[in-house]
């Protein structure tokens, strides 16, 4: 079996464990609202034949690692693997799971998720979402990386931990900032209520997007400090870069 093949294979497996419960055909496909669609296996397939940067999962013109990853702080994950670039109805479908409550979009996305780049990360002894900030929690009332995050432990049956990395600052909205603006202001951002919690495992981050990277290096360094001994992270969204060196994502 090839490795398309296998990752379908697995998308099959999980939707034969309920994905139909969850998602009933009925309410169409959370991307194109079409009843006889394939927008799952053609992400899953365009993933396969991705071109990205072997570090941070942007995607790139060309192989390679990208300009922001020729200068990564000790706390960024060694690999990061995303799904699909931020674009067309896959940003539609996040955008709606992420700020109206659009589970179902979340849940088709957390298949996709686990199929591609759950596929490739290393079995994590611990999986740990990116926090919200109590107050943007209470406002959206839950936090789209958690869900996330919840389907891949449940899938391979490891421990998730939503509690121990917390944020704590209410940060203003990263997308007007280049990345070293992102990366002072996360600064402080994060906290973990409990070292000897992460010392010692190898930690999977989830979130739902990557942009520069600057949220998952604040929270990376406060792990590798406590100790964790391996640290990756699987995004649903990157954004895409030019090929030229000088461009800049944000
Ligand atoms: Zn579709
Ligand atoms: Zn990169």
């Amino acid at each position: 079996m090839n490795k398309l093949s296998s990752y379908l294979s697995q998308l099959s497996q999980w939707a034969a464990r309920g994905l139909d419960l969850l998602y009933p055909r009925s309410a169409g496909c959370p991307l194109c609202r079409s009843f006889d669609c394939s927008c799952g296996e053609k992400i899953l397939s365009a993933y396969h034949e991705r071109t990205a940067c072997s570090r941070c999962g942007k995607f790139l013109a060309r192989a390679g690692t990208c300009s922001d990853c020729a200068s990564r702080g000790n706390g960024f994950p060694d690999r990061v693997w995303a799904l699909a670039p931020y674009e067309g109805s896959l940003r539609d479908a996040l955008h709606r799971f992420k700020y109206h409550g659009d589970k179902r979009a979340g849940r088709f996305l957390a298949g996709l998720l686990l199929a591609g780049p759950g596929s490739e990360a290393d079995r994590p002894d611990l999986v740990i979402p990116v926090p919200l900030h109590p107050s943007r929690l209470k406002q959206r009332g839950y936090n789209q990386a958690l869900l996330l995050a919840e389907s891949l432990a449940f899938s391979w049956q490891v421990e998730l931990d939503h509690t121990v990395l917390q944020r704590t600052a209410l940060t203003q909205p990263q997308s007007n900032l280049g990345r070293s603006g992102r990366l002072a202001n996360l600064g402080g951002a994060f906290r973990l209520a409990d070292k000897g919690r992460v010392r010692g495992k190898k930690v999977l981050l989830v979130d739902d997007i990557i942009t520069t990277g600057s949220t998952l290096e604040a929270c990376g360094a406060l792990l590798r400090q406590a100790g964790t001994t391996g640290l990756q992270a699987v995004c649903v969204a990157a954004g895409r870069q030019a090929g030229r060196e000088t461009d800049n994502f944000s």
